[in-house]
């Protein structure tokens, strides 16, 4: 019974929001406030979508001069969320180099982009919840993105890791 049985659950907590809501937030050994589990959280299980005042492309590019960077998060089209404005707790998710959680792009009805966390593995509870930054590299100031995450593979910083050498070649003949 248990594995068949398991396996449905975790295949409806993919496709509408779970049971309970699993997170709590408090006091971070790692940094500030963090999100923690309340509940054993499934691989691949939705933990809430980021929320936020939304910029787009041309607002974002004045609004980083003076925000406050670490609730903005960053959309593949160049908008922003500020989750400092109407965010949720998942503006409290840490960065960590070995994290648990993933973001995950996703499409709304209307076309607008949402950021989706979801477990990368299976979380206990009282565990923190954390995710990879993976920040831009032209942030300008590096000294303010130092890691301490504690992870043993930690970069050392919560910005992307420089890009691999792009190889040109084209497919094989
Ligand atoms: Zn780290």
């Amino acid at each position: 019974m248990g594995r068949s049985e398991s396996r449905a659950i975790r295949g409806a907590a993919r496709t509408k929001a779970p049971r309970p809501d699993p997170l709590e937030v408090r006091a971070s050994p790692v940094h500030g406030d963090g999100v923690f589990a309340v509940l054993r959280i499934a691989e691949g299980e939705l933990i809430g979508s980021y929320e936020g005042r939304r910029y787009t492309p041309r607002e974002a590019a004045g609004h980083i001069l003076h925000g406050e960077v670490f609730y903005t998060f960053g959309l593949s089209d160049g908008s922003l969320i500020e989750g400092a404005e109407g965010g949720n707790q998942t503006r409290h998710l840490n960065h960590s180099c070995a994290p648990n959680c993933e973001a995950v792009e996703t499409r709304a009805d209307d076309g607008q982009i949402e950021i989706e966390f979801r477990a990368t593995r299976t979380i206990r509870k009282g565990e923190e919840l954390f995710i990879d930054y993976w920040l831009a590299r032209d942030a300008d100031d590096h000294g303010a993105y130092l890691c301490r995450c504690g992870a043993e593979q930690c970069r050392g910083t919560m910005l992307a890791p420089p890009p691999k050498r792009r190889g040109r070649r084209g497919p094989k003949a």
